[in-house]
């Protein structure tokens, strides 16, 4: 089978490898229909790593497709071959104690896809997963759609816990796919009144259509006291760009008891805060990782027409372009918001 193999900094090279071979009589073989290129990706692409976890070259990234369903291990029982599945990445094991806690999302043995030393990407023609990953793509869901569903249950899951939290004002720094999931979910949680920051003007137009209440870019103006000025401080904010400066701003906007949930990812291993804002106003800081238990919540959000992710689709590349969209991506040309690739 081609794959797009990342073969060094900004390098991608289309190879033949063999085609993967079913193992275990759980698995599915799938055809890979189409690839939704992620923030983490551009990180392995740009940097050769995402914080402290650095690739070995070459490697095969990717992680959010759908596919078809080509064959089917022995005791296989809710995919056929011809069917059309979303693909849930994070293969975990069932058996440690975060399974048993119901947080398979932070799983001891966790093997993802795409993810260097886990499990090799869906860049390519022919993966095998579990069936346990696969969920069925019906209805009014199009393949489309659904290569955003990953993206789209990390909004899921960050409004999930925001509503723990009864917040009713809350900020989102950072409008890429994740920032934009995280408002469309907002959008339908009867929140308030929902504050967005980006650098690039598109994205900020985007959001002010897709529900937000004030949208404003950090290199303009004051966003912390634009923000304040129209919503007040904020119950809650979740970061989604892993920029520094966001962190600090993030700080800056909540109330006292108020809660930063951290969603982005920085380019360096360390960030840092004023402990003594932190302190005065009690604020509580959670990592927020990928998701749990919310891909098929994700599926009937788009299915039922709840929120529409249509327009993040913004590019399509064949598999052999992989390295031109990846540029395109990596650089935010062109209104870029999702680049897809079809193998
Ligand atoms: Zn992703
Ligand atoms: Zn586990």
């Amino acid at each position: 089978m081609k794959a797009a193999v990342l073969s060094g900094i900004r390098s991608i090279d289309i190879r033949e490898f063999p085609d993967p071979k079913l193992s275990s009589p759980t698995d599915v073989l799938l055809r890979v229909a189409m690839v939704g290129i992620c923030g983490t990706d551009f990180h392995y692409y740009r940097q050769g790593r995402v914080g402290d976890q650095a690739i070995k070259y070459p490697s095969l990234i990717g992680h959010e497709c759908v596919a078809v369903v080509e064959k089917i291990g022995d005791q296989v029982t809710r995919v056929r071959p011809n069917d059309c599945v979303v693909v849930d990445p994070a293969v975990s094991c069932g058996h440690c104690d975060q399974c048993k806690a119901g947080r398979s999302h932070t799983c001891l043995n966790l093997h993802f896809l795409g993810f260097p030393g886990q499990m090799e990407g869906c860049l390519c023609e022919f993966i095998v997963i579990p069936e346990k990953n696969c969920y069925l793509i019906e209805g009014e869901l199009t393949l489309l759609q659904g290569t955003l569903v990953e993206p789209l249950s990390i909004g899921v899951y960050g409004i999930e816990l925001l509503k723990e939290l009864e917040a009713k004002t809350i900020g989102i720094l950072g409008c890429g796919p994740i920032g934009l999931s995280v408002l469309l979910v907002a959008q339908i949680a009867c929140i308030q009144s929902i504050s967005v920051t980006d650098k690039i003007q598109e994205r900020l137009t985007i959001a002010l259509n897709n529900g937000a209440c004030w949208a404003g870019n950090p290199e303009e103006l004051d966003v912390v006291a634009g923000i304040k000025k129209q919503a007040g401080e904020l119950d809650v904010v979740l970061e989604c760009c892993g920029d520094q400066q966001a962190l600090d701003q993030g700080v800056d906007l909540l109330k006292p008891g108020g809660k930063l949930l951290i969603l982005g990812i920085p380019d360096q291993s360390r960030v840092s805060f004023d402990i003594n804002k932190l302190r005065r106003k009690e604020i509580s800081i959670q990592n927020v990782r990928r998701q749990n238990r919310c891909t098929q919540k994700a599926i009937d959000l788009i299915a039922s027409k709840k929120v529409s992710v249509d327009f993040m689709l913004t590019h399509t590349f064949p598999l052999e372009r992989t390295k031109e969209a990846f540029e395109i991506a990596a650089n935010y040309r062109d209104g870029v918001i999702k680049v897809m690739i079809t193998p």
